[in-house]
């Protein structure tokens, strides 16, 4: 059963109920009512034929003196002379106009004329001449059934006259006139009847009974109508109650159907159409609560989609700082605008300092809040100071600064810092600030890392020069670039002489130091050697692009000049060291033109200048000819 059903039901019940209820009394009331009305009318009846009665009664006492004065009725009665009385009593009885006449001495019925169904006799004595009690005289003037008709006539009521239990006159039928009540209702061929009755006088030895029945349905007309009132009103109350009933069920059905379709319309997504909102009973409060609740969920999934684009984007974002981990500035931009979604900030920046005599410097910017330069700069100032995460709040602004230390120890430091006007940071922003503070400070580690073991890679320790593999790279391109546009390109090949026997009178360790100082001397002629290398053990070499044999040659020979007039102080404080060395000079396309064979031809160069008595250059041969690379 539905909710309409439902509803319908119960007002129908709520009215029926009560209603079935007051059409019960209202008829027990008309009922009892009619009831007393038609006991009434009986009443009236039974008066009305007392009065009758009484009136027969007198007019048979009016006509007693001509019995009485009659000598000869009186002269048979003192005789008690029966036959002569009754003779006498029937001559008066016409002349008198009697309807019966009873004559008693003692006991004895002297005589007894007229109709047996007389009625309302009137007692009158008979006394002697002397005034002695002789007798009673009855007479009657009226008869039963003309009496009775009269009185029905006079009242309008039914009559039935019984005596000594046989009815004398019925308006019923005699059988059913002998069983009838004497009181209250009766039912006599399907008329419903209120009874009334009360004895009479009759002649001597007679019970008699009279007794009014007034018909129910006679008097029904104006009680009935009120009842037919009555039960119109009530149908039409019921009907009334069923329409209302069910108009409002259909509002109240209409209101659901509204929240109904209103919580469909939210189910997928559509929060465009708010429930409608009338008056100010509780089904309005539901609906304003309703689109409360549709507004608010409205928001949240807003925000929801907020909070997924930024985790898209961090997913984004991450997926380049992967791609661009090796880059610090790079790292530390990512880093910035992570921070700034993480902690919902409208602005920050990443600053930097090489060293603890640097200032530090803006790497990078992320966001807008121009007011937020001093409160940034004051909590960087903090984070700087203390290398620990910082915070501030001041003039509706909030900021967080937080240290990246990679390599604390040289006084390098890097800081992220936010801002954001109103609300200040809440804890779980400001710990997640400080993760990710944690996070970009460990990917700056691992970036220094990296850079540190590259620059490994391709330095030698001792020195600073390149080494050997990155040498090689080198002049791989290099050779490539000459060729492609055919430029030359010069080597110098350089060993120290007799190193072998520094490192036996004065040490290993003055040996290496003897090859750092090499190693800045070459360093220090950076302006003319792009990358001087170590090529293996005391031997050092120098690519020359754009030099020919001629130039590589000179150049040689201004290194081991400058070698020449190198002191090296001697860790035993012995004073200082004095070196010379031997060159090889060789060049593309002068003297080779592979990578190789360059190499081999300053070697060949090299190992010439050693055997003509070392301090000194030589140039590599001719490419091709016999001696290039073979003395
Ligand atoms: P030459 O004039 O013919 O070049 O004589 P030399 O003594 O220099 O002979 P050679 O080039 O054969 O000797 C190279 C020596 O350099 C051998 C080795 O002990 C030394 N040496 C190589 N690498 C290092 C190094 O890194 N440190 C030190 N202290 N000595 C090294
Ligand atoms: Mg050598
Ligand atoms: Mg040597």
């Amino acid at each position: 059963m539905n909710f309409r059903a439902r509803l319908t039901l119960f007002f129908v019940l709520l009215v029926l109920v009560p209603v079935g209820s007051l059409a019960v009394v209202l008829d027990r009331v008309l009922t009892t009512r009619q009831a007393g009305r038609d006991d009434a009318r009986a009443a009236q009846g039974q008066i009305e034929a007392l009065n009758l009665y009484d009136e027969a009664s007198r007019a048979a006492q009016a006509a007693l003196p001509r019995l009485t004065g009659d000598a000869a009725l009186i002269a048979a009665l003192r005789a008690s002379d029966s036959a002569r009385a009754t003779a006498q009593a029937r001559l008066l009885l016409a002349r008198a106009g009697l309807s019966r006449i009873v004559a008693t001495i003692g006991t004895r019925t002297i005589a007894d004329v007229g109709d047996p169904g007389a009625i309302a006799p009137y007692l009158g004595q008979l006394t002697t001449t002397s005034g002695r009690a002789l007798g009673t005289l009855d007479v009657a003037v009226a008869r039963g059934g003309a009496f009775a008709s009269r009185v029905e006539m006079l009242t309008a009521l039914k009559v039935v006259i019984v005596r000594n239990g046989t009815p004398l006159f019925s308006a019923f039928p005699a059988a059913a006139a002998a069983k009838l009540p004497n009181q209250g209702a009766a039912t006599i061929a399907g008329h419903h009847y209120r009874v009334s009755s009360l004895g009479l006088i009759g002649f001597p030895g007679e019970t008699l009974r009279l007794s009014v029945f007034a018909d129910q349905s006679a008097s029904q007309t104006p009680l009935g109508s009120l009842g037919v009132l009555a039960a119109v009103l009530l149908v039409a109350f019921i009907v009334l109650a069923l329409v209302f009933a069910v108009a409002i069920s259909r509002s109240l059905q209409g209101q659901l159907d509204r929240f109904l379709a209103a919580a469909r319309r939210l189910s997928s997504g559509d929060f465009s159409t708010p429930v409608p909102v009338e008056g100010r009973d509780e089904f309005a409060a539901l609906g304003r609560a309703f689109n409360k609740m549709s507004l608010e969920l409205e928001g949240r999934l807003d925000e929801l989609e907020q909070e997924r684009r930024r985790l898209r984007d961090t997913i984004r974002r991450t997926g380049e700082a992967f791609g661009a981990s090796l880059d610090r500035d790079g790292l530390l931009a990512i880093g910035i605008q992570t921070a700034i979604d993480g902690v919902q900030a409208q602005c920050g920046r990443a600053l930097v300092r090489s060293s603890l005599d640097s200032e530090l410097r803006e790497v990078a910017v992320a966001g807008e809040l121009p007011a937020a330069g001093d409160a940034l700069a004051a909590v960087e100032a903090q984070a700087e100071r203390t290398l620990e995460v910082a915070e501030l709040d001041t003039g509706g602004l909030s900021a967080l600064a937080y240290p990246l230390a990679p390599r604390g120890d040289r006084g390098e430091l890097a800081l992220i810092s936010v801002a954001r006007a109103g609300e200040p940071f809440s804890r779980p922003q400001r710990d997640l600030f400080s993760y990710l503070g944690q996070q970009t400070a460990r990917s700056m580690v691992n970036v220094s890392l990296h850079e540190f073991t590259r620059l490994q890679a391709t330095t030698d320790d001792l020195t600073g020069l390149a080494n050997y593999r990155r040498f090689h790279d080198l002049l791989k391109n290099e050779v490539e670039r000459a060729r492609r546009f055919n430029q030359s390109l010069g080597l110098v090949l350089l060993d120290i002489d007799d190193f072998k026997q520094i490192n036996d009178t004065y040490g290993h360790q003055q040996g290496d130091v003897v090859l750092r100082e090499l190693g800045r001397l070459l360093r220090a002629s950076a302006r003319e050697i792009d990358e001087p290398a170590r090529y293996g053990g005391e031997e050092l070499v120098v690519a020359l692009p754009q030099t020919d044999l001629e130039g590589a040659y000179h150049l040689a020979e201004r290194l081991r000049k400058a070698i020449c007039a190198l002191e090296v102080e001697l860790l035993n404080g012995g004073g200082k060291l004095r070196l010379t060395a031997s060159c090889g000079a060789a060049a593309i396309p002068d003297s080779a033109r592979s990578a190789d064979d360059l190499i081999a031809a300053a070697d060949a160069a090299l190992y010439r200048a050693k055997r003509a008595g070392k301090n000194r250059s030589e140039r590599a041969h001719a490419a091709g000819t016999a001696g290039a690379s073979t003395d």
